[in-house]
Formats: C-alpha cells, sequence, structure tokens
C-alpha cells in the first residue's frame, strides 16, 4: 500500500521513509501541502498519509482541512505527525481533519502499529466501496454506480459542449442459455461477455450492469458515428468469441445495442437519453437480433 509522507524536514522524510518500507509500505514524498495536493489530484493516489504538522507556505493542519474540503468523496486517512504534545494539540489536529496522531520524535514501535491501524481502516473502506460499486458477478460497475458516473458524463459533457453517446445492450435469447446449460454456465457467459466488453471499449468508456443481462456503455467525447464504429467491434467481437466453459463446450453468443447521442441543444438528460437507447434496442431485437440500431 502507498503511503504520502508530507514533511518538509529532509531527516524525518528519511527516517520515516526507510520505516515504512521496513514494514512493507511504498512510500510516495511531499515536502509541502502544495505538493501533497498534487499526488492527491493523480489517478491512484496515496489514501494513507502521514503529514507533519509545522511546515512553510501550508501547515499540517490546514493540509487536512484541504483535503477534507474536497468535494470528490474518496476516502483518506490521515495520521499528523509532530512535535507539539498535550491535549491542545491532538484537538487542534483532529478537528482540522486527522485521524490519528503521533508527537515526534516518534517511537518506531508506536509508529508502526498506528500506520498498520490506518492502513486497516483504508483496506477496509477499499472493500466497501468495492461491494458498493461493483457488480458481484462480473465486476463492472453496479447499476447505481454507473448511474452516477452517467449523471457526471451528461454534465460535463455539457459544460464543455462534447459528444456523448450511449450504448444500451442486452444479450440474445439468453433466457435459453440458462434453460439449456443451467443458470451457472448463464453467469459464465455473463462474465464473458464483460470481458470481450473490457477489450473492445476505450479506457475511458464505462461499463455498467443494469439489469440481469442488460448492460449500458458510456461513451465520452463520443458522436453518434464514432459510437457506431464502436457498438459494430463490440457486436463482432462477441459474435465471433463464443463463452469458453470447457474442452467441449463453448456458448456462442449475439447481442443487440442500441444506441443515442445526446441532445445537448435541448438540455437532454440521463433517463430521456437512457429511454431513446433503450427503444433503440427494442427496435434492435424486433428487427431480428444480433444488430445495432440507433435513434
Ligand atoms: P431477448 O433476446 O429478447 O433479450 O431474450 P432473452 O431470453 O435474452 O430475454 P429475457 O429478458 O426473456 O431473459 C433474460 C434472462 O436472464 C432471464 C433471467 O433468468 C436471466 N438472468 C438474469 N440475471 C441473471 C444472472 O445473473 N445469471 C443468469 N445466469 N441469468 C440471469
Ligand atoms: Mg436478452
Ligand atoms: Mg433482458
Amino acid at each position: 500500500m502507498d503511503v504520502l509522507l508530507v514533511d518538509d524536514d529532509p531527516i524525518t522524510r528519511l527516517a520515516v521513509c526507510a520505516a515504512l518500507e521496513e514494514w512493507g509500505f511504498v512510500p510516495v514524498v511531499a515536502e509541502d501541502g502544495h505538493q501533497a495536493l498534487k499526488h492527491l489530484e493523480g489517478k491512484n493516489p496515496p489514501h494513507l498519509l502521514v503529514i507533519d504538522w509545522s511546515m512553510p507556505g501550508m501547515t499540517g493542519p490546514e493540509l487536512c482541512k484541504n483535503i477534507r474540503d474536497r468535494s470528490d468523496g474518496q476516502f483518506f486517512y490521515i495520521l499528523m505527525l509532530t512535535g507539539k504534545e498535550g491535549s491542545e494539540a491532538i484537538v487542534e489536529a483532529m478537528e482540522s481533519g486527522a485521524d490519528d496522531f503521533v508527537s515526534k520524535p516518534f517511537d518506531h514501535r508506536v509508529l508502526k502499529v498506528r500506520i498498520a491501524a490506518g492502513s486497516r481502516i483504508v483496506r477496509l473502506e477499499q472493500t466497501l466501496n468495492q461491494l458498493a460499486s461493483r457488480d458481484a458477478l462480473t465486476q463492472c460497475w453496479n447499476r447505481r454506480m454507473i448511474d452516477e458516473l452517467f449523471h457526471k458524463s451528461i454534465l460535463e459533457s455539457r459544460r464543455k459542449s462534447t459528444n456523448l453517446s450511449l450504448m444500451v445492450l442486452d444479450i440474445d435469447h439468453f433466457k435459453k442459455i440458462n434453460d439449456t446449460h443451467g443458470h451457472s454456465i448463464g453467469d459464465i457467459a455473463l462474465k464473458h461477455l464483460v470481458t470481450v466488453l473490457n477489450n473492445n471499449l476505450r479506457e475511458y468508456d464505462q461499463v455498467g450492469r443494469y439489469g440481469g443481462e442488460e448492460f449500458v456503455v458510456v461513451l465520452p467525447n463520443t458522436g453518434i458515428e464514432e459510437a457506431w464504429g464502436i457498438a459494430e467491434r463490440v457486436r463482432s467481437a462477441v459474435q465471433f468469441q463464443p463463452a469458453f466453459v470447457n474442452r467441449d463446450l463453448s456458448i456462442p453468443l449475439t447481442i443487440s445495442i442500441g444506441l443515442a447521442q445526446c441532445n445537448h441543444a435541448e438540455k437532454e438528460d440521463q433517463h430521456r437519453l437512457f429511454q431513446r437507447a433503450d427503444e433503440a434496442l427494442y427496435n434492435a431485437k424486433a428487427s431480428g437480433r444480433n444488430r445495432i440500431v440507433t435513434i
């Protein structure tokens, strides 16, 4: 686990980094509050932070407040490391948003158990986050999370005047797969479908499971023509890569896809855009399946 160490004193940095490495953590170093905030803006920021109190520019408590005021909902466990002692300092540190407090010069054993406690909380939070946002079977986003991402993407694309398209897709005659091979083979087919989707979409496309075997894909920065190309790549990949169960059994799959581009001119919201893509999916089913229809 990465640990962000924020301290202006090079000697403390060296000592704490060496200790963190010895305890199996990966130290990430910042020399002041601004550098620390930059690290936290990155894609996979450390979630366990050790912050010095007295630093030029931004103090430890100010940095804590800054981190707690961020509105993106990420969790950070903050341990304040400081030369100060006593109840007043503990109260001030924790009121500014720190989760724990260790006085310098620190006892190695005390810092070790405090960091271990913090890492348990970070891991627990990560597990809860995973359970709350991922579909348990396929590990793509669950409905709650994809709705949230979809909503954010619409607002962002409206603000930046960029295109956004939505794909709604559903396995053809999936009931027959369950009826013929059993539910657990149906589950393998669902997992396989998500693997094929992930292999054929771009890094910033978001896949979510909406219902049993219905999925939505949010395509940011994508107009309808480009979306069609992506949908066709996905459709044909699914058709030509059956779900492998064992040497004697592979399940061929096809999907139908409904596509729609968000209409910013009419301030289209996510419900209306979903409705249109879902209607297109209905038409794809009605007109023979294994095809893409756009509205
Ligand atoms: P269509 O081409 O019109 O979509 O036909 P279909 O058979 O795929 O559609 P229908 O909606 O009738 O059937 C969906 C089936 O998906 C029914 C349900 O039992 C199954 N299903 C839903 N969730 C799961 C799941 O998590 N695992 C498995 N194995 N099956 C599921
Ligand atoms: Mg179906
Ligand atoms: Mg269905």
